[in-house]
């Protein structure tokens, strides 16, 4: 299987604030290629199919409403070991715990609103891609 490519998602609070520009030149200045993106908006059932993962928590359904507020950007990006270097990009989930240099640390604005998405294994790498790209988008 390979394992140079994960999935990462521009959040609608940082599209909507115009924060893509800078996140992208981050993720090109931090060596990723961009090897397929779109803008699109999730329906509710869409957002909520993404994020099966998570149904039940606390926080699953304020979740799926924020995802499905706005446009998002979605991004198939490839590295040596994409997974784990894009969620070191990212930093950690909660903003304000987020390392400076990080995307998260830079445009997170709360625990939910925190900007960007990204793959935690390559097996999520995986469905994630294939739940937005066909197979020709992601294998170009
Ligand atoms: N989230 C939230 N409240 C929480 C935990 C997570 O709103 O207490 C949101 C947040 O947007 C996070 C997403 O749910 O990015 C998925 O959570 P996960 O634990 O998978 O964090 P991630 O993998 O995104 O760092
Ligand atoms: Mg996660």
């Amino acid at each position: 299987m390979e394992t140079n490519f994960t999935l990462s998602i521009i959040k609608p609070n940082a599209v909507r604030t115009g924060k893509t520009g800078p996140i992208l030149s981050m993720i090109n200045e931090a060596g990723f290629e961009i090897s397929a993106m779109k803008m699109i908006r999730l329906t509710r059932s869409q957002a909520e199919r993404f994020y099966a993962v998570h149904a039940g928590k606390p926080f699953y359904e304020s979740l799926v409403d924020f995802m499905s507020s706005g446009p998002i950007v979605v991004m198939v990006l490839r590295k040596e070991n994409a997974v784990e270097q894009y969620r070191l990009l990212m930093g950690q989930t909660d903003p304000q715990k987020a390392a400076p240099g990080t995307i998260r640390h830079s445009f997170g604005v709360s625990v939910q609103m925190n900007a960007v998405h990204g793959s935690d294994s390559v097996e999520n790498a995986y469905r994630e891609t294939s739940f937005f790209f066909s197979e020709t988008e992601r294998y170009p």
